[in-house]
């Protein structure tokens, strides 16, 4: 039989109403010929809360206990889901991570998937079973312990199934019909695109559009999986959503196609660093040894030998930087007068592959920003992005000025 994998974010599995209104459309999968892998995220607001537990029981938590804790949103909607199929007659049963079992690397909370080994799901499948229900989001360790993949993981987790079952195609259930130009929540003109480039849709995905994971992009792209993302809201058909695949000739010409944001960045300052070689090894050795992800820097030009270092990193890594700079100093790797954390800030970025052919893109950018007079703080660039770091409070009128700058509405 061929092989579907369809995956149900969190707020298509909110309610068991909804669980069932996805159990249908599974349904109608089964009775159309397919063996299904369904992949589930926790019901919505689930993680959130359970990251708030761990977080207020120990800041500086153990990873491997923020594991144990997160991953078990995705047991209760497993089961639910399965039991939901079995009311049905659908035959049906649930899989935790660890039963399939997913296997990851042991950096918990961000694991890397290694292997999903297929002959369990297989072999039941081979005995009349029709859908496997799996936890999306975790998996098991090299140490053996329960791993989670980083939050937005069950995108991971599917396009990991479907590529290790073949599978004709990977469908991503979530609460908007598809990819826009930019987040439709912030930005009434965004618009739905038929289809995007898998790089385009990496970097969107990595710039923050939480619609897909970025490493369940990477991964789609690897294996060449057939992705496309749909509402659970809507009944559509077979073209309905978006594709995101190779880049096609036919593709939109654009230099930008989409516009992102993320609203978890930090930016920290440390205040007079001496400015000799060997000093930005002394500062972000420490951070990567502590597990920042520091993201852009900038070292302003120096004055009688000192200068001060910018980065940023994810607002809830900031504890964890400050640390990891003053334990430095204390061992007195590096010296700085001060330090400043500014956690209202966002970073905002534009993404087209046609910048690689487009001259001015940048500067388009920078001027529809300064129409709406908002400040820029620190600027990023590659072949086919751009990204600014600026006050928090300007992050919609941005997107929007963005939007419009660069005509996205139009098709
Ligand atoms: P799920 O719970 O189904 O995984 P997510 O909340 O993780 O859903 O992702 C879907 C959300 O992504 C949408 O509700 C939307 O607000 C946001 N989003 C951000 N950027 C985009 C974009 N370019 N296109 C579509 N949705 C986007
Ligand atoms: N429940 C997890 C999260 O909220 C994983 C997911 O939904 O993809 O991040
Ligand atoms: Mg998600």
């Amino acid at each position: 039989m061929p092989i579907l994998v369809m995956k149900f974010g969190g707020t298509s599995v909110a309610t068991l109403d909804r669980i069932r209104r996805a159990a249908k459309r599974v349904g109608r999968e089964v009775a159309g010929g397919y063996d299904v892998i369904v992949i589930v995220s926790a019901m919505s607001g689930e993680t959130n809360k359970l990251v708030g537990y761990v977080e207020e029981t120990s800041p500086l938590f153990d990873a491997r206990e923020y594991d144990a804790v997160v991953s078990s949103g995705e047991n209760v909607t497993a089961g639910l889901m399965a039991l939901t199929l079995q009311e049905m007659d659908v035959s049906a049963r649930s899989w935790q991570g660890w039963q399939v079992p997913l296997k990851t690397n042991s950096a918990h909370a961000s694991a890397r998937i290694e292997e999903i080994p297929t002959g369990n799901i297989l072999a039941k499948f081979g005995e009349g079973m029709k859908v496997a229900v799996v936890a999306g989001f975790q998996g098991i360790g090299d140490d053996g312990r329960i791993t989670t993949l980083g939050r937005g993981g069950s995108d991971t987790t599917a396009v990991a199934f479907a590529a290790s079952f073949k599978a004709e195609r990977c469908d991503i259930f979530t609460d908007v019909d598809g990819v826009y130009t930019t987040d439709p929540r912030i930005c009434g003109k965004a618009r739905k695109l038929d289809k995007i480039a898998f790089e385009e849709m990496l970097e969107l995905a990595s710039l923050g559009a939480k619609v897909l994971q970025t490493r369940s992009v990477e991964l789609a792209m690897r294996y060449n999986v057939k992705l496309r993302v749909l509402s659970s809201f809507e009944e559509h058909n077979d073209e309905a959503g978006t594709l995101v695949c190779a880049e096609e000739d036919n593709m939109e010409s654009k230099a930008v196609a989409g516009v992102a944001y993320s609203k978890d960045e930090a930016k920290v300052t440390l205040i007079s660093v001496a400015d000799r070689p060997g000093v930005s090894a002394a500062i972000f050795g420490p951070l990567a040894d502590a597990g920042v992800n520091v993201d852009m820097i900038v070292q302003n030009i120096s004055e009688e030998g000192r200068t001060d270092m910018t980065f940023s990193c994810p607002t809830n890594q900031v504890k964890r930087a400050e640390k990891a700079v003053n334990d430095a100093k204390a061992r007195g790797e590096i010296n700085f007068h001060g330090l400043v954390a500014d956690t209202e800030v966002c970073k905002v970025s534009i993404v087209g592959i046609g910048m690689r052919s487009h001259a001015g893109v940048a500067a388009r950018m920078f001027q529809a920003l300064r129409d709406e007079n908002i400040n820029i703080k620190v600027i990023t660039t590659s072949e086919i992005k751009v990204s600014v770091l600026i006050d928090r409070k300007y992050m919609e009128l941005a997107v929007q000025a963005l939007h419009d700058a660069f005509e996205l509405e139009k098709g």
